[in-house]
């Protein structure tokens, strides 16, 4: 069973995903992380320098990026860029404001979403993303579209990063958000589209317990 969830930056999918997928026992994927390491990789390595992507260097260095999901001693999911745990690093703002100009590029793209499908030969995941209902997995057993206010999405991302004891900006939180749905909605690549099948789920004014019973009653109504 291959549950399918996307819907524009920071509206709450990856914590649907993952609370969804440990009580249905399910593998949780994150795509969205996948496409961060790479742009960590990227700052990491000079391919972005001053706000410019160097394509050539990334195109050459794509099979050396290495990217797994294991679990921490607290059983919560971490991203390891080859084998070191980025989990921290790639949630930061500098990541989320250079991650559109990697995720647009078409072979970036392709490698990435061959890994995606390699992860559903063994059924039973949940996979959160931007096109994983349109484009990794168009048959997808279920289908969820989230959306959520803008304003709801920055002040969740806010208090997130907060927590993590980050010093950020609300401004520029905003901004991000409203940058990264441009983009998203608007490259050539795979752009973010609802699929014609998907169920949206506006979570604006849901908390995390209730967005998880709407998605289980959707399921098992189906
Ligand atoms: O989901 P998250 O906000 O962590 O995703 C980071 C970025 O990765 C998005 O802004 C988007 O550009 C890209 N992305 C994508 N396709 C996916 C998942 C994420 O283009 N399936």
């Amino acid at each position: 069973m291959i549950i399918a969830i996307d819907g524009y930056s920071s509206c709450g999918k990856s914590t649907i995903a993952r609370d969804l997928a440990m009580h249905l026992h399910y593998v949780y994927i994150d795509t969205g992380a996948m496409y961060r390491a790479v742009t960590y990789f990227c700052l990491q390595n000079s391919i972005i320098k001053q706000g410019v992507i160097d394509e050539q260097k990334l195109k050459s260095s794509i099979d050396s990026i290495h990217i797994e999901f294991k679990l921490n001693s607290q059983a919560v999911q971490e991203t390891f860029l080859n084998n070191v745990c980025v989990e921290k690093e790639i949630r930061g703002l500098e990541v989320s404001e250079h991650v559109s100009m990697v995720s647009k590029l078409a072979f970036v793209r392709h490698t990435l979403v061959q890994a995606q499908r390699e992860y559903g030969v063994s059924g039973n995941i949940v996979m959160d993303g931007r096109d994983i209902g349109t484009v990794v997995f168009p048959h997808a057993d279920y289908k969820f579209f989230i959306t959520a206010s803008v304003q709801v999405r920055a002040q969740r991302r806010y208090d997130e990063l907060i927590a993590k004891g980050e010093d950020v900006d609300f401004n520029a939180i905003v901004e991000n958000i409203v940058s990264r749905d441009l983009h998203d909605t608007s490259r050539k690549e795979s752009p973010l589209i609802q699929a014609p099948d998907a169920i949206v789920l506006d979570t604006s004014l849901m908390n995390k317990k209730e967005q998880l019973e709407w998605i289980l009653n959707h399921i098992k109504i189906k």
